[in-house]
């Protein structure tokens, strides 16, 4: 059984002070059915980690160097230091505006599972992409490329999202058919890629305008084990809304 795993993803937002009130508020509403997370800011880390007793604290970025002459990045040892167990990789606003490559990912990838720190690796199609129907053939070349080199036994503790671009932050969200279908021809490709038992294992997320009032929908759904969520993680009250619809 696959245990679902839903994520805020702050992105640019919030302070430390509003870091440490957000999990204290939200921390009491948590229970056993989901992991439930929230990806914050490098500056806030830290603060989460000391307040967090059940939300799992992610970093949104890392450099896939150890260190070295990189100004402005965070290695993926630094937050090991930090203790921090999850890491956004890949996410769309990092491919487009920050120069986020497939090569890039890949070896952020490699370098977080080096480090025991588990992937939350985001692909997804643009707007253009989607109209022209390229969908399936996009979601399988990121993954070819983005997972290349991997173990399987590697594959299987990650975290992919499936995020189309156009939904993001849109309000436009798939439908729960679209999610559902994008979702399973991540998992079958995973499959293609390192077989039955990692694509059994790895936990799928969908991204992209998900709400309090369409989280189930989604998460009823075979191949979805959770979300990965921005806008609507941004408020305690919405997240918490988000952990009562799904425990
Ligand atoms: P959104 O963002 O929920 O605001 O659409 C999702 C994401 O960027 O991961």
């Amino acid at each position: 059984m696959r245990k679902p795993i839903i994520v805020g993803n702050w992105k640019m937002n919030k302070t430390i002070k509003e870091t440490v009130e957000f999990i204290n508020e939200v921390e009491p509403s948590l229970n056993d059915s989901c992991t439930y997370g929230i990806a914050a800011p490098f500056t806030a880390l830290k603060d989460a980690m000391a307040t967090a007793k059940g939300l799992v604290v992610a970093a949104e970025n890392c450099h896939f160097e150890e260190s070295g002459a990189y100004t402005g990045e965070v290695s993926v040892p630094m937050l090991k230091e930090l203790g921090i167990t999850h890491c956004i990789v890949g996410h769309s606003e990092r491919r487009q505006m920050f120069n986020e490559t497939d090569e890039s990912v890949n070896k952020k990838v490699h370098k977080l599972i080096e480090n025991d720190i588990t992937p939350i690796m985001c692909i997804g199609e643009t707007e253009a992409e989607f109209d022209a129907g390229k969908t399936e053939e996009v979601i399988r070349t990121q993954l070819d490329k983005d997972l290349a080199g991997l173990c399987p036994k590697c594959v299987s503790k990650m975290v992919i999202a499936y995020e189309p671009i156009w939904a993001i932050g849109t309000g436009k969200s798939a439908t729960k058919e679209i999610a559902q279908n994008c979702c399973h021809i991540v998992r079958d490709e995973v499959r293609k890629l390192y077989g039955d038992e990692a694509a059994e294992a790895v936990r799928v997320q969908y991204g992209g305008s998900v709400k309090p009032n369409n989280i189930k929908e989604y998460m009823a759904m075979e191949d979805i084990d959770g979300a990965l969520i921005g806008g609507a993680s941004l408020k305690a009250d919405s997240f918490k809304e988000i952990i009562e619809a799904t425990k």
